[in-house]
Order: C-alpha cells, then sequence, then structure tokens
C-alpha cells in the first residue's frame, strides 16, 4: 500500500489479524487507531509504545469521519481438511521489524503455514501474507503485562505440529540470538516433532547498519560481541566479564540494555575502555520510528535517557565513522 505519510487510518477490531494490518499500516506510514474493547498483546504493545492510539471501546458513528476504514478479517481457526498429518515446526527469524527483511524462505514458511505462533517483536505485518485460514496465536510478553510462559509455548508448538499442522514460530531478528530458538528446537525434537530453522536478519547487526554503524569497519574493529543487558553487571545471574570486553578491542552491541546501559558503560569504564569511546543506542530499527542517539562511553546513558525499548547500543569506534554517522 502506497500511502501519503500521516494519513490516518482507522482499525476496527483488535485481534492477531488486525495487528497484522496496523504493522503494515504503520510500516507504510499511516497515523493508526484501533478502535476495540479489547486487543490482543501485540496491539497492546504497539499502544503502551506510544506507535498507535487504541481506544478500549466499541465504535461509534463519529469515528468514521475523515480516516480510511480498514476491517480485519475474522480468525480462520476451522482446520483447513486438506492438511497433511504429519505436521512440523519452521522456527521463522523475521528480522528487525520491517516485513522487507525477512527472508524469502521465511515468507514461503509463512505462506504455507496452519498455524503461526507469533512474538512481540515479530514483524507483524508479515502475518497478513498467511493464508485465510491459518490459525494466528498471540504469544507476545509484554514487559510488566501480559505474557505467554516460555513452557506453554513449547507445549504450543508441539500440540499443533502433533495434530498434524505446519507450525510457524515467528520471532524477531534470528529465533538464535537471545531468542530461545534452541529451546523450541529442543522441545520439538525430544517430542518426535519434525523441526527446522530459518535463520533471520539479526537486530545485532541490522540495526546498527540502517544506522550508518558497520559493526566491522575496516581499520577500527575486527570483530564485535554481541552481549545481553538484561541483568546489570555484578548481578548474580551475570556472567559477563566486562573487564576483558573492555580490553578485548572488538565493538561492543549490548541488546535488551536500555535499562542497564549506564550501569554497562560504567562497568567497560571501570575496566579500562577510555570514555571517550564512541557509543550509539538505535531504537526501533528498521521501524518509521527509527531514531539514533549518538554520544560516548561517558554520555551516551545521560544522551539515550528518553529512548525506550527495543533499542541496539553500540560501543566502539564503528559507531562514529566519519561520512556514515
Ligand atoms: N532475536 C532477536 C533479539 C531478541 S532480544 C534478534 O536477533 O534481533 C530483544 C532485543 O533485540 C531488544 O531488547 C533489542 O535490544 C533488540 N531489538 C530487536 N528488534 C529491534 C529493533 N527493531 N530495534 C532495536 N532493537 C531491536
Amino acid at each position: 500500500m502506497d500511502l501519503t505519510p500521516g494519513t490516518r487510518a482507522l482499525v476496527i477490531g483488535g485481534d492477531v489479524r488486525a495487528a497484522g494490518q496496523v504493522a503494515r499500516l504503520l510500516a507504510d506510514g499511516a497515523e493508526v487507531t484501533v478502535i476495540a474493547p479489547s486487543v490482543t498483546p501485540a496491539i497492546e504493545d504497539l499502544a503502551g509504545r506510544g506507535l498507535i492510539r487504541w481506544q478500549a471501546r466499541d465504535l461509534d458513528g463519529g469515528d468514521l469521519a475523515g480516516a480510511s476504514v480498514l476491517l480485519s478479517e475474522p480468525i480462520g481457526t476451522t482446520p483447513d481438511p486438506g492438511v497433511p498429518r504429519a505436521g512440523s515446526v519452521t522456527l521463522v527469524g523475521g528480522g528487525p521489524g520491517d516485513p522487507g527483511l525477512l527472508t524469502v524462505a521465511g515468507r514461503e514458511a509463512i505462506e504455507a503455514a496452519d498455524v503461526i505462533v507469533a512474538d512481540r517483536l515479530a514483524p507483524l505485518a508479515a502475518l497478513t501474507w498467511a493464508r485465510p485460514g491459518t490459525e494466528i496465536v498471540d504469544v507476545a510478553k509484554i514487559p510488566g503485562g501480559r505474557s505467554t510462559s516460555q513452557e506453554r509455548i513449547n507445549e504450543l508448538l508441539v500440540e499443533r505440529a502433533r495434530s498434524g499442522r505446519h507450525v510457524v514460530r515467528l520471532k524477531g531478528g534470528d529465533n538464535h540470538v537471545f531468542g530461545r530458538g534452541g529451546e523450541e528446537l529442543l522441545a520439538c525434537l525430544r517430542a518426535g516433532v519434525e523441526a527446522r530453522v530459518v535463520p533471520g536478519v539479526t537486530s545485532a547487526t541490522a540495526v546498527p547498519a540502517l544506522a550508518g554503524i558497520p559493526v566491522t569497519h575496516r581499520g577500527l574493529a575486527q570483530g564485535f560481541t554481541v552481549i545481553s543487558g538484561h541483568v546489570p553487571p555484578g548481578h548474580p545471574d551475570s556472567t559477563i566479564d566486562y573487564a576483558a570486553l573492555a580490553t578485548a578491542g572488538t565493538t561492543i552491541v549490548v541488546l535488551m540494555g536500555v535499562r542497564t546501559l549506564s550501569a554497562i558503560c560504567a562497568a567497560l569504564a571501570d575496566g579500562g575502555l577510555a570514555t571517550d569511546t564512541p557509543a550509539a543506542v538505535v531504537a526501533d530499527g528498521a521501524m518509521p520510528s527509527q531514531r539514533v542517539v549518538r554520544a560516548t562511553l561517558a554520555t551516551i546513558d545521560e544522551a539515550a535517557a528518553g529512548i525506550s525499548p527495543p533499542a541496539v547500543a553500540v560501543i566502539g569506534g564503528v559507531a562514529d565513522v566519519p561520512g556514515l554517522a
């Protein structure tokens, strides 16, 4: 769809198919309002991040003035009678958010799926490629809100595949980069369910790239280290040696690190990394709301104070390549 930027789009209904339409409209530059008394977690998440407006009520006549109206299709959950006996699970890496960054093999798997189990950071617009009868299950984990446990997700994949259906497990980025892909694969294999992997474009390299940051720019970095900032340095669950990282000479890419960025920067500085080392934070990469903040190891936490997840932080000379930054 080619929309004039700022087109007001009204989506009536908040089920998971509506979430696909919402994501596509957002990617096309529309200002989206969803009207539905209740919504699927993926829509709640987009509203919580301020990317769309959600009015939790029924439609009334005045809503239609000046808006393009889109009605979501009903979810078809009736199994297709032509479904083959032996089901399967395909872990599909959805890339960082723009459906254009999903692989051709990933798209083919979505188009052929009987069931899609989709995550919060998956490119939801890709759900519009699913066949009308495909069952879509929203297992978005909203930080501090609604979520589906990993055990339940594993069970869902196995149950649906055992009933003879082709299941796509759609995640953001690459399923094997902080995506629990290994666990889901093992759950399938242990249950005797055929499973395969379609790797995805990980945000660890793609999101910096979209902000003009080549993680291994020649002459600046001979490697990059991707870490999770889920727990801060010094936390009992942290297994990262920040002092070693500080002197390793590689670019440092931090995922899930918005809350812990200042503690991580302090640990790296304590470990001997120069405080004037360039640093950047890229939020909502590959989405219309993408933002980039650039500073140094000493100042990035303050510069990025207003940034909310999802965001990737990059620390190293590559965050400030003359001509690209
Ligand atoms: N499997 C994913 C990573 C999952 S962990 C991948 O390979 O990309 C979730 C973290 O990924 C977020 O906290 C954020 O750090 C990063 N992330 C994912 N999508 C992002 C995006 N579009 N923009 C910025 N960061 C993103």
